[in-house]
């Protein structure tokens, strides 16, 4: 995610790109999910049946799977609030305004099954099952259930120009240290953790809208409807938004193609060029995006942008199209760092937000036709975090600079904002300097390449990074963590 509000620096102009490719083998033998929706654009509701073919890939013996329910942070009264008291008004331009998922039925291999609705926010479905499911074997699990939207401006519900769907579905927690992990919802960063899985999607719409989504579409016109089906392999998540507003420009990049979705972008060449650039340069300099479709969203969003496996949001409340080049950079970079290669996003945001923003930050450097570079995005960034630092410890008298913390123990957005990506971005800035560029991009490349559909952890970071470079940077790397370092 890319919250504006905090942005490093400003500019112009695209062209220039390499080419895009695409040929990795995904990872078989995955969770799949089985999604069949239909949207009501009066009720805003969608009516889904979803079957989960489940494997258990943990050394454990399972008597039950959880699933997070995100729409349920959505509900009325919901302790784990969506937005920042800051961010209420453009996130509820309407007032307040709720959502929920319920569900009313669980099968397991199409048996009626018992299942709890659990946790503080009632954000996590356990379904039992009917006998232990053991290592490496699978099982199916059937939820029928309806999905309410709110009236507000986020990953999930409509706003005055598009519906955005993501997080709608039951998603299968991951298991970590003999147990499901389970965390809430936060208004801070992207409090989702998953692993990358099969997808098969339908949903039933008014024929009036346009989809955007995950995956690979088909698209069936019907008299009044239209039913859209979708693929997706080996992705972290599935995401879509739809809108009447929707125009559309594509282009494609050897097998790679590009879908930019916008209902007011007068630079649109501009902009799927600079998709185009983008994609090809992070091909070459972190490896291969695999997949054969990127789709750059604009949208009724509160932050800045949000990323999706093969999907992008970008706010239609950015006025400034230099600004909007930017946040475009940020969310497609996430599709290496987050989307190809996981982490677990609710524990260590930095991990794949403090990557993306330095590799923002490079992107620009080797493109200075956009009017930033390096030298200036880096100390822009020194000084925004001296500020930081200056206020809160004035005001506060003290000021935690640590930055491996779960979400929850950022006592605002913007010490949560400004320790994970701009203190991220000084971090591997800081790297990049000492280790130099080729040793740096030898790095990234050595850690993409090793975690590919898989999750990195901060020890796994660091490793590939020494590793890559040559260089180790475990001393340098836990200075920046623990908050030891003193930015000067
Ligand atoms: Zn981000």
């Amino acid at each position: 995610m890319k919250k504006i509000a905090f942005l490093l620096v400003m500019v112009f102009c695209a062209f220039a790109f390499v080419g895009c490719a695409n040929s990795f083998d995904y990872k078989s033998d995955l969770t799949s999910y089985d999604i069949d929706i239909k949207y009501d654009d009066v009720a805003q509701t969608l009516t889904v049946s979803q079957t989960t073919d489940y494997i258990n890939t943990t050394n454990n013996t399972l008597s039950c799977v959880k699933f997070h329910l995100y729409p349920n942070a959505f509900r009325e009264g919901a302790k784990a609030k969506v937005v920042s008291t800051q961010n209420k008004d453009l996130a509820y331009p309407n007032g307040e305004s709720y959502g929920q998922i319920d569900i009313s039925e669980v099968l397991i291999n199409e048996d009626t099954a018992n299942f709890e609705i659990e946790g503080e926010d009632e954000n996590i479905v356990s379904v039992s099952l009917s006998q232990q499911l053991y290592p490496d074997e699978r099982v199916l699990i059937g939820f029928s259930y309806v999905v309410t939207l709110a009236n507000i401006n986020h990953r999930l519900g409509y706003g005055e120009n598009a519906v955005n769907l993501c997080n709608f579905y039951p998603v299968a927690c991951m298991y970590e240290d003999d147990d499901f992990v389970c965390d809430l919802y936060n208004s801070n960063g992207d409090p989702f953790y998953s692993a990358v899985a099969d997808y098969d999607v339908s949903i039933l719409y008014p024929n009036t809208y346009t989809l955007a989504s995950t995956g690979n579409q088909v698209t069936q016109n019907f008299d009044l409807v239209k039913q859209t089906d979708i693929t997706a392999k080996c992705v972290r998540d599935f995401g879509m938004v739809l809108s009447k507003n929707f125009e559309q420009k594509n282009a494609v990049c050897d097998d790679l193609t590009i879908n930019y979705y916008y209902y007011n972008d007068e630079e649109k060449k501009k902009t799927v060029d600079l998709i185009e650039q983008v994609m090809s340069f992070f091909e070459q300099n972190i490896g291969e995006y695999p997949y054969s479709q990127i789709s750059v969203v604009e949208t009724n969003f509160v932050h800045g942008g949000m990323e999706y496996p093969n999907m992008v949001l970008i706010s239609d409340d950015i006025t400034d199209y230099s600004t909007y080049q930017l946040v475009i950079v940020h969310e497609l970079l996430h599709q290496w760092w987050y989307g190809v290669v996981g982490n677990n996003q609710f524990d260590y945001g930095w991990i794949d937000e403090g990557l993306t923003e330095f590799c923002t930050v490079y992107f620009f450097e080797k493109h200075q036709e956009y009017g930033r570079n390096m030298n200036d995005m880096i100390s822009s960034a020194t000084q925004s975090y001296k500020t930081f630092a200056k206020v809160y410890e004035s005001v506060l008298g003290s000021v935690d600079t640590s930055m491996n913390r779960p979400l929850n123990k950022f006592s605002t957005e913007p010490e949560y904002v400004y320790n994970t990506y701009v203190k991220g971005t000084l971090m591997f800035s800081t790297i990049y300097d000492l280790v130099g560029e080729k040793a740096f991009l030898k790095a990234l490349k050595y850690y993409y390449n090793q975690n590919i559909y898989n999750i990195a952890t901060p020890t796994i970071l660091i490793k590939c990074f020494s590793h890559g470079s040559g260089k180790n940077l475990e001393g340098i790397f836990s200075s920046f963590l623990e908050g030891k370092v003193v930015i000067k």
